[in-house]
């Protein structure tokens, strides 16, 4: 498939699967919810879910999306808040979550990302993307906007490039893509995630100062977690990550063949979560393959 058909495929399986799981049926509307003083949640209906805050001296906005994602959160900005959206951030460098900055820079923001994944960016554009104005780099970079400190963390390999994680410490609050998804088990074969680098990131996050943080995708319903994830769905991702790998070795011990692993691998502590039946198989490929043949993403340190 041409690069081209690629990326139209991509744009179009993106509308058709919502992307984040299984079950897509109650998928909710657009919402906003304020979830600490000036800091709002947004879903886009589309199973992505953005952050913004609100100062006195203009709006952040934490993951564009795409278009319509985005052009959907401003319209949600401007319902509270009349101050101009100065800075727009890409957590990583996946189309998936990348895409629609061009119609935060239409607006006037800024659009920002960490070098590896602003790279990526140019390189290999998709079909909503556009190149980031603002670039950092190393691992840390803090944005000062009314008074209000954002930290951006880049808490090296993880999953994509230039994985960030935001922190605004003075409301608790943080933004985190992909690295946890509450109530569900690793999506599909865990594309482009270093397991092993995975799981030491979380437990970096739990060291991060905030309470609450806005998950790219989650499981939980407004009901079960009306301020978004917490510090307890961090751990259980990383315990869930800690639990496969456990069940893996396990089945390595008694000798069962290594193609009949996957299949044999059971959790029923995470039974509930979604993708259980359909994805864990394939998790369980992938951490065993990865134990198998070593790591994969993988890049030279420096
Ligand atoms: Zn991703």
């Amino acid at each position: 498939m041409k690069l081209t058909n690629l990326r139209s495929f991509a744009a179009t399986a993106v509308v058709a699967f919502g992307v984040t799981g299984p079950l897509q049926a109650d998928m909710p509307l657009s919402y906003t919810n304020e979830i600490a003083p000036g800091v709002y949640s947004f879903g886009g209906g589309n199973g992505y879910h953005s952050m913004f805050l609100v100062t006195d001296e203009g709006v952040v906005a934490f993951e564009t999306v795409n278009s319509t994602h985005s052009e959907k959160m401003i319209e949600a900005i401007s319902g509270v808040t009349d101050q101009p959206i100065e800075f727009a951030m890409h957590s990583h460098n996946h189309w998936d979550h990348a895409s629609g900055g061009g119609v935060f820079q239409a607006a006037g923001a800024e659009t920002v990302a960490h070098t590896l994944a602003a790279q990526y960016l140019a390189a290999v554009p998709g079909q909503d993307t556009s190149v980031p104005d603002i670039v950092w780099d190393g691992n840390r970079h803090d944005i000062e906007i009314g008074g209000v400190t954002v930290q951006l963390h880049y808490l090296g390999l993880n999953h994509g490039l230039g994985m960030t994680v935001f922190v605004i410490p003075e409301k608790r609050v943080a933004y985190i893509a992909d690295l946890v998804t509450p109530n569900r088990v690793g999506f599909n074969i865990m594309p482009d995630f270093n397991i092993g680098e995975w799981e030491r990131t979380l437990g970096e996050i739990l060291e991060l100062d905030f309470d609450v943080a806005v998950c790219s995708h989650t499981e939980l319903s407004a009901e079960e977690a009306p301020n978004g994830c917490t510090k307890t769905h961090v751990e259980e991702e990383r315990q869930f990550i800690v639990d496969l790998r456990g069940a893996i070795f396990a089945e390595f011990q008694k000798g069962t063949p290594a193609n009949e692993i996957p299949t044999r691998v059971a959790l029923p502590q995470y039974a509930e979560w979604v993708g259980y039946d359909e994805w864990l198989p394939m998790n369980a490929w992938r951490v065993m393959l990865d134990i198998w043949m070593g790591p994969y993403p993988w890049v030279p340190e420096g």
